[in-house]
């Protein structure tokens, strides 16, 4: 889903800079693309596609900054975070205003993403107590053991569209604060909110060249992957991106955790509470226009749980109120990204009514009349969606959900498995022993017992299966920690003759 590059505009736009060694720097690439606030449907700046020479010097910067940051005593490493936390908890009403700018998430959405993006600096305050290693003494005559926890050197992050803030602070404070140096490459969509985190590391004090910034499309990715001094890649995005950074990455030696694309289940049992599993799957679907890994974008209604359901679904959908979300205004769902990405949704669309899906409620052809060009779909709902379907299978990353029927809870939990992904899937019931089978037998790696986004926290790993997680070690909680560090044991043996000879001790 990347954009489409252009030659740079003549227009007023501002190019957006790069941040290398500490410093806001122009990128000379002529390939460029345009960065638009969705919600009037204009270009707000241009995005550079940066060069393999210009992510080399960024790289170089990061590799020259490694030593003395390696060599920062860890606590003044967390020092730098405590002082992040501050300064987003300040910014964070502008923070989430520039996020809306140009990603269109509704106000309420963007402060909700920053708190989360704090959160996980927050974690990374606790870094020393993290990182600290095992020991035993003794473990055969004169024989101590001792673990501890190394930076790997310059790692990168590479992000998508949807939580242009959130998803590169789920890596670089954990990353930095370990010891090692970063390189972001944010979606080419939406670079602003990636310059604003520069702008507040560099505020509370991370030295130059410790946390960088490079944009671009795949030209400045392959750089990045196969750059020598890159040690470990994070990536989040599409399922087949992630394989393929996965695949490169893996291929020039480097670790790699890659996240990719999601289609959450969301079963409802006929004893669950209606009105709260309604709440919740239309948080769930709507939610960010859809725009969430998370989403729960496949509602399986389970016996006599479909009617009532659709039927309450479909005139709660009616009643949220699409509309612009880059100033103030009531909004309960903004646009979607990009017209591309709007387009992309309209003919999945029509191809779910050519399958044969009953649309419950079609959200095309929404109106919001002080911005005529924005990029709107209202909220979607097909009704009697069969597996084999396309809106049943892929990912839409839209305000679209399909909902389909089973007959038992064993069906409803074999759709789960039989999901190409595996990020969430989501019970609504009364019933214990149905949620106990769920939570043992469903087939993806978040698991929601009457909570629509089973999203964890920062001290939990997001543990995504199948297409939605390519690696070993996923991103956040301690598997965080041990993807970028590197474990070193240590066995010492000191016999009691083994002194020079001047400080004898005796053993007692
Ligand atoms: P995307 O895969 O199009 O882009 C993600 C990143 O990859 C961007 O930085 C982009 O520039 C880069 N990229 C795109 N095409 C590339 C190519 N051919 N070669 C190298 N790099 C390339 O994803 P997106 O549209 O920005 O984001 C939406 C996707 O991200 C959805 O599939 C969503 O489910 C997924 N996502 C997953 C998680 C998760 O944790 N599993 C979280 C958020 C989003």
């Amino acid at each position: 889903m990347s954009v489409t590059a252009t030659a740079p505009s003549k227009s007023a736009v501002k190019p957006v800079r790069m941040f290398v060694g500490g410093e806001f720097v122009d990128s000379k690439s002529t390939r460029r693309g345009p960065v638009y606030n969705p919600s009037i449907g204009e270009q707000i700046a241009e995005c550079p596609f940066c060069t393999a020479a210009e992510v080399d010097a960024a790289v170089k910067n990061a590799h020259a900054a490694f030593p003395a940051w390696r060599d920062t005593p860890v606590v003044e490493r967390a020092r730098v975070m405590f002082r992040l936390v501050t300064l987003l908890e300040k910014n964070a009403e502008s923070i989430a205003r520039l996020i809306s700018l140009e990603h269109g998430k509704t106000h309420e959405e963007s402060v909700g993403s920053v708190r989360r993006g704090i959160e996980m600096v927050e974690y990374a305050c606790s870094i020393p107590t993290l990182t600290m290693g095992d020991t035993m003494h003794n473990i055969a005559v004169d024989v101590d053991c001792e673990t501890y926890f190394h930076p790997l050197g310059v790692c990168v992050g590479i992000t998508p569209f949807n939580f242009p803030f959130m998803v590169p602070l789920w890596m670089a404070p954990i990353a930095i604060t370990c010891g090692n140096t970063f390189v972001l490459k944010p979606s080419e969509k939406v670079p602003l909110s990636a310059m604003r985190l520069a702008e507040l590391f560099a505020e509370a004090g991370l030295p130059p060249g410790v946390f960088n910034v490079v944009h671009g499309d795949k030209e400045a990715v392959d750089a990045l992957l196969t750059h020598p001094h890159v040690q470990a890649v994070s990536f989040v995005g599409s399922t087949p991106i992630a394989k393929y950074i996965y695949e490169t990455s893996i291929k020039h030696g480097k670790r790699c955790q890659a996240n990719g694309g999601a289609k959450n289940h969301i079963l409802v049992l006929p004893d669950a509470d209606m009105d709260k599993a309604v709440g919740a799957l239309q948080a769930s679907a709507f939610g960010c226009s859809g725009q969430r890994c998370m989403a729960g974008s496949l509602a399986v209604a389970i016996g006599s749980a479909g009617d009532p359901l659709v039927e309450k679904l479909s005139a709660t959908a009616a009643k949220l109120k699409v509309g612009r979300t880059d100033i103030g205004s009531d909004a309960q769902m903004g646009p979607v990204v990009t017209k591309q990405h709007l387009d992309s949704l309209l003919t999945n669309i029509d191809k779910g009514v050519k399958e044969g899906a009953k649309l419950a409620r079609d959200g095309r052809g929404v109106k919001v009349p002080d911005a005529p060009n924005g990029f709107y779909l209202g909220p979607t709902v097909f009704d009697h969606v069969a597996p084999q379907m396309h809106v049943s299978q892929a990912e839409l990353f839209g305000p679209v959900l399909s909902v389909t029927r089973a007959a038992s809870l064993d069906e409803a939990i074999e759709l789960t498995n039989k999901s190409p992904y595996g990020n969430g899937a989501v019970i609504y019931t009364r019933d214990g022993h149905a949620a106990r089978e769920f939570k043992h037998r469903a087939g993806a790696g978040m698991i929601g017992v009457n909570v629509g986004v089973p999203a964890p926290m920062a001290m939990f790993p997001f543990t995504g299966v199948k297409g939605s997680f390519f690696g070993d070690l996923h991103i956040q909680g301690k598997e965080g920690i041990m993807f970028y560090t590197q474990q070193r044991m240590i066995l010492s043996r000191w016999h009691p003759d083994s002194h020079a000879g001047e400080f004898v001790t005796t053993r007692g």
